[in-house]
């Protein structure tokens, strides 16, 4: 009787749906058809099975509720996210998920927005059905009536709790330190900066200190590094534990903490701080079955004083902290501003010492050496002089400790050793050809493999000059500290004919052992003994004790610094060899050191005829 049928036809890449409908007449002959579009209405169905899928399949978690919140319909990841049953949740309010951890003012602003916008997102901390808290991010819609009331409000939510722990994770790896908890140098930053704008608004005073611990290598060596951490952790505790909660402890790495102290009135406060901070710190360590002894040196910056942006109250503090290194252990220093002048100037020197040497800026002067028992000049001291552009000449003892740090003393020490035998050679072949020169060798040579001290006997040799025209002079507490390479080294200059002479004897352990050790040609009397000696004091007691003992080894004596006729004097009583000092001459130029000896000659000459 009735046949009706769906088919679907593809026009010019579109799809339409038709229904046909067949009505057979009552006279069975005939019949009646029907053919209606039904594309919107397939359509319509489509999406909206779709849709329903997407409900029930989708990842996020869905509410729909009536205008005034009660739920009406969740689908099953809301469930599975909140843990509640679609039947525990029907009827409820979202209240029922409520954390308890945002504030009143929150949820009005959030019904706020969505009663003029008709939408709200965000990130909202909800609580699970075990009492779990998570953290979702929330889109709420309004869908409205034809009458533009509100019909249902829609909830979607995805749980970001993992990646929000992720990012957490990430943030506390970036600003804090593993070992310690503290904040790490990037955090300081952020809490130097709050600090500074706080000082600012309060018109106080900020310090940052900057401590390091003293020594600590020596614990890591001993103890091994697990114990070395372990003094770390207790180091952090007790700086924490020295300071007020506002202020800020951190870990820059290795053995160097910052504490940044705020809001103070008075510096004062500062040195109270700091001592107390090295009191504690200074208390001995039990670290599992060992105990350990340390104490730090604290540099202090003060802000507004001393610098006005983080990195160079850091590089103030640091300077301090060098300071107060240098003189010893257990203490804190100040920021000063002469300090900040000598860093500028010793950075300034640094640079101009590099090129120092290709711009022919150094000169050798030698100071004669005089036999003490004929009054013959046969020796004489290589000493190096910086001619500086625009600082003028400045003197070994400013410039030789930057070329040891920074190893420009190898190159240098190349140079002084060229020019040294150039001119032995020129006063052996012209005026004495028994002279010998001195130069000074610094312990860092000795040391290094760049020294170019392993080429003088081939140098020599190829100069055409015996080894004994040069005598090597060294400090004392070099041969003390020395290792297998600068023994073996010395030992090598010996062989050759170099002579080895003890500078500055008296001023460092001065071991007699290590003199014999050595097989030292000359022991050198420091001028601090020989500017004191008079007749009966005990300055003379200790050069005629010194004397006595080189003598029995074998060693030859020069006294320094000889300034007066009675030093002389009393020297010679005592036995000594050989003298040096302005009361003979002062260190001079090449050419005058060849005058002179050449003067020298024709008077002897004189006198023999
Ligand atoms: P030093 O080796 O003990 O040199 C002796 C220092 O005493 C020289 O100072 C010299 O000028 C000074 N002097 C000499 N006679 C007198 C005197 O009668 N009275 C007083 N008050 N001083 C006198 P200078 O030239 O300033 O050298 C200082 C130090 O620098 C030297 O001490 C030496 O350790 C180092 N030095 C000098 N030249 C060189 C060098 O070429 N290489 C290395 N590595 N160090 C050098
Ligand atoms: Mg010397
Ligand atoms: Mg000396």
């Amino acid at each position: 009787q009735n046949l009706t049928w769906e088919f679907c036809v593809t026009r010019e890449e579109q799809q339409y749906n038709y229904e046909m409908r067949c009505t057979a007449l009552s006279n069975e002959m005939s019949f009646v058809a029907i053919l209606r579009d039904i594309t919107k209405r397939k359509n319509n169905e489509e999406a909206t099975q779709l849709a329903a899928s997407v409900y029930r399949n989708s990842s996020e978690g869905m509410a729909i509720t009536d205008a005034t919140g009660t739920i009406l319909d969740v689908n099953p990841a809301f469930c599975r996210l909140t843990q509640y049953s679609r039947d525990e949740i029907l009827g409820q309010s979202f209240t029922k998920l409520s954390s308890g951890n945002h504030s009143k003012t929150f949820y009005r602003e959030m019904w706020e927005q969505i009663t003029t916008t008709g939408r709200w997102q965000g990130e909202i901390e909800n609580r699970r059905k075990n009492g779990e808290l998570f953290i979702e991010l929330l889109t709420i819609d309004t869908v409205y009536n034809e009458d533009q009331r509100v019909h249902r409000y829609v909830g979607i939510f995805t749980d970001v709790t993992a990646s929000k722990e992720a990012e957490k994770l990430i943030w506390k790896q970036a600003n804090f330190d593993p070992l310690t908890n503290l904040p790490n140098r990037a955090m300081l930053k952020n809490s130097t900066a709050k600090e500074i704008a706080r000082s600012e608004r309060r018109n106080s005073i900020m310090a940052m200190l900057l401590l390091d611990l003293d020594h600590f290598k020596d614990v890591n060596d001993s103890l091994g590094h697990a114990v070395g951490d372990e003094l770390l952790i207790e180091v952090a505790r007790r700086l924490t534990s020295a300071v007020r909660k506002v202020d800020t402890v951190a870990r820059l790495g290795g053995d160097e903490f910052v504490v940044l102290l705020s809001d103070l009135n008075e510096i004062s406060d500062v040195n109270v701080i700091a001592s107390n901070i090295l009191e504690s710190l200074a208390r001995v360590y039990h670290l599992g079955d060992n105990t350990a002894h340390i104490t730090a040196c604290i540099g202090i910056a003060l802000y507004p004083n001393d610098k006005d942006c983080i990195e160079d109250l850091l590089k103030s503090a640091d300077q301090a902290m060098y300071t107060a290194k240098a003189r010893g252990r257990n203490r804190y220093y100040f920021f000063t501003p002469e300090m900040q002048f000598a860093v500028t100037f010793r950075a300034d020197l640094i640079k101009s010492l590099r090129c120092a040497i290709e711009n022919e800026q150094f000169i050798l002067n030698y100071q004669p050496i005089v036999d003490l028992n004929s009054g013959k000049i046969n020796k004489a001291e290589a000493l190096i002089r910086w001619q500086h552009p625009s600082k003028g000449t400045i003197g070994p003892d400013d410039f030789i400790p930057i070329t040891e740090e920074t190893g420009l003393i190898n190159p240098l020490g190349k140079w002084i050793f060229a020019t040294a035998l150039e001119q032995v050679k020129l006063i052996r072949q012209t005026i004495n050809s028994n002279f010998q020169i001195t130069v000074n060798i610094s312990p860092v040579q000795l040391a290094s493999k760049d020294s170019g001290m392993e080429n003088w006997s081939e140098q020599m040799l190829r100069a055409n000059v015996n080894g004994s025209a040069l005598v090597t002079e060294i400090t004392e507490n070099l041969i003390i500290d020395s290792g297998k390479r600068t023994q073996n080294l010395l030992l090598a200059l010996k062989k050759i004919g170099i002579q080895l002479a003890l500078d500055d004897f008296g001023t460092g352990y001065s071991s007699l052992s290590y003199l014999q050790e050595l097989d030292s040609d000359y022991l050198k009397i420091d001028q601090k003994f020989v500017k004191n000696i008079e007749h009966g004091n005990e300055a003379l007691t200790m050069c005629e004790a010194i004397i006595v003992m080189a003598h029995r080894l074998g060693i030859k004596v020069i006294a320094e610094g000889i300034e007066t006729e009675s030093q002389k004097q009393l020297l010679i009583a005592a036995g000594c060899d050989f003298g040096q000092g302005y009361l003979f001459s002062p260190p001079l130029s090449s050419g005058q050191l060849i005058d002179l000896l050449a003067e020298e000659n024709t008077k002897l000459d004189q006198q023999m005829a």
